[in-house]
């Protein structure tokens, strides 16, 4: 992949910031300039984008001027929003801060939630909950909304309700020629078709108009197991999980739980399985669609029960604070036992990196493609596994990305591809053959067409890159006509 670099500091080689100064309402920011290095900060803290410009955007206008400023002189365009899934960083070029974006809408009436490019997962919970509703959101509340729905969305229900992607009514986007549209599947089908699922290429989304889903409680919450039973669990999962019904998402975490003050006393300094349950159902048929899971032994912390949906970040438990993190995963048609425990075993708790593994269960309504098409792929998966790697500085990533590689040599028999939100950093080491493992083949080739039609200098290039399709060979000249009689003038 090709990354452009610029001058780092001052307006050296860059003009007309001025001009775009005066033109946004939010700030514009060189290196060196108070406020650039916070502009920065992010969730992920093993890289930082290194722009040569960063605008902070407060509105569409701001947004629309930073993008035909780029594409102006050429400069391609970065996006952050809370910095979860930094995976690409931009070395130059001009950064898009989303944070400011944070205007949420909700219309109980119509059941819908309009968000914008800087709004939280949290606050769209919260925005929600007063009419019984709620977004498709994931396992944490300080993940940017915009982002993880382009990129698919698998939340806390998602075997229920599908993608997040799947209730996407309409974005607002600013593509590379500078222009702001709405895109719903009537004005524009083919980019609507791709901005569920691979939206982060084709330009940047200022807001989304989604779906909501009526739910106002579930039960759900965790069971926790000691090491020495992380074999049964996982056997007993996956048997268990092809036997529930949709309304049940759930997942099994591997963690070697560090010595924390501020962890439960059973859990510190534990290797432990734990188990998160969603259910949209009643608590009596939760506690017996659980009971074989609990059959499994005694748990060091079981915590299910009856919860408000506003309160579901309780049942992942992320970290919530910024930490430094690399991530893969494989998309897997079916569990095999021996993969399972050669996994465990690369990931155990004497390992010297701490690593999390992650096995969320797929299937129901994420396998059914959605009234209108979209560019999701794999959906065909049944689970996906998740390993992920706590780095304390930069000599860590090269052993962390040997056991991941490992992981993924173990599960290709059972892999369709991989989730493209859920890989962490590396991305320009993994480059394009990784991004096409998230597609049907048809797909992929669709979305390069798309890209070479919407952004052919692929200005938004820092992100899970699909480079624009190569434009068609010129047709052959029509080959001079013979007159009829030619050999008569030889
Ligand atoms: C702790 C944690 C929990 C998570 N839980 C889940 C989960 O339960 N389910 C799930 O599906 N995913 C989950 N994710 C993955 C998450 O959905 C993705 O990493 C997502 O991209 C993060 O969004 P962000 O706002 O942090 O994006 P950033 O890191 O700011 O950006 C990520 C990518 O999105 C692009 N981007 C950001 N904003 C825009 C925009 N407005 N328009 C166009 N492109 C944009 C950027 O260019 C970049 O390529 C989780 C991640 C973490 C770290």
């Amino acid at each position: 992949m090709t990354t452009t670099r610029f001058p780092a500091a001052g307006t050296n080689g860059i003009n007309g910031i001025k001009a775009l100064r005066d033109g946004v309402r939010g700030p514009v920011l060189l290196p060196g300039d108070e406020g650039y290095d916070d502009a920065l900060a992010g969730f992920q803290t093993a890289s930082r984008h290194r722009p040569a410009l960063v605008v902070g955007a407060e509105e569409t206008a701001d947004v629309r001027a930073a993008v035909g400023f780029a594409a102006a002189r050429g400069l391609p365009v970065a996006v952050q929003a809370t910095g979860h899934g930094l995976s690409v960083v931009a070395d130059g070029g001009v950064l898009i801060v989303a944070r400011r974006m944070r205007e949420v809408r909700v219309d109980a009436r119509a059941r819908t939630a309009w968000f914008g490019a800087g709004v939280v997962w949290g606050q769209v919970v919260e925005a929600a909950a007063p009419h019984g509703l709620a977004p498709l959101s994931g396992s944490a509340a300080g993940v940017g909304a915009v982002s993880y729905t382009l990129g698919g969305g698998i939340g806390l229900l998602a075997r229920q309700f599908g993608y997040a992607a799947d209730q996407v009514r309409g974005a607002e986007i600013v593509t590379a020629d500078g222009a702001s549209r709405y895109v719903t599947a009537q004005s524009d089908p083919e980019l609507f078709w791709a901005l569920r699922g691979a939206g982060h290429n084709f330009g940047v989304v200022t807001g989304l108009e989604v779906n909501l889903v009526p739910v106002d409680r579930v039960f759900g919450g965790g069971l926790y197991f000691e090491g020495a039973l992380v074999e049964d669990v996982l056997r007993t999962y996956a048997g268990w999980s092809t036997a529930v019904p949709e309304e049940m998402t759930s997942s099994v975490g591997l963690i070697a739980y560090p010595d924390l003050p501020q962890l439960p006393a059973a859990l510190r300094g534990r290797y432990a399985a734990h188990v998160r349950i969603a259910f949209n159902g009643d608590a009596a048929e939760g506690e017996r669609l659980v009971a074989p899971l609990r059959a499994i032994g005694p748990r060091l912390v079981d915590d299910l029960g009856e919860l408000p949906y506003s309160e579901g970040e309780s049942i992942y438990k992320d970290p919530p604070f910024p930490h430094a993190y690399t991530g893969t995963n494989a998309m897997l048609r079916e569990l095999d036992p021996a993969a399972l425990g050669a996994v465990r075993e690369l990931t155990g708790p004497d390992r010297p990196l701490m690593t999390v593994v992650d096995l969320r269960h797929l299937g129901g309504a994420l396998s059914r493609e959605p009234a209108v098409a979209s560019a999701v792929g794999n959906r065909d998966a049944r689970y996906i596994l998740r390993v992920i790697t706590m780095l304390d500085g930069p000599d860590d990533i090269e052993q962390a990305r040997r056991t991941q590689e490992r992981v993924l040599e173990v599960l290709a028999p059972w892999t369709t591809g991989s989730s493209l939100p859920f890989l962490y950093g590396d991305g320009e080491r993994a480059g394009e053959e990784q991004t096409r493992t998230g597609y049907a083949p048809d797909a992929y080739r669709r979305l390069r067409e798309l890209k070479a039609r919407l952004d052919p200098a692929n200005l938004f290039r820092f992100n899970r890159n699909i480079s624009p399709a190569p434009a068609p060979a010129s047709p052959a000249p029509a080959p001079t006509p013979t007159p009829r009689n030619a050999a008569s003038h030889i």
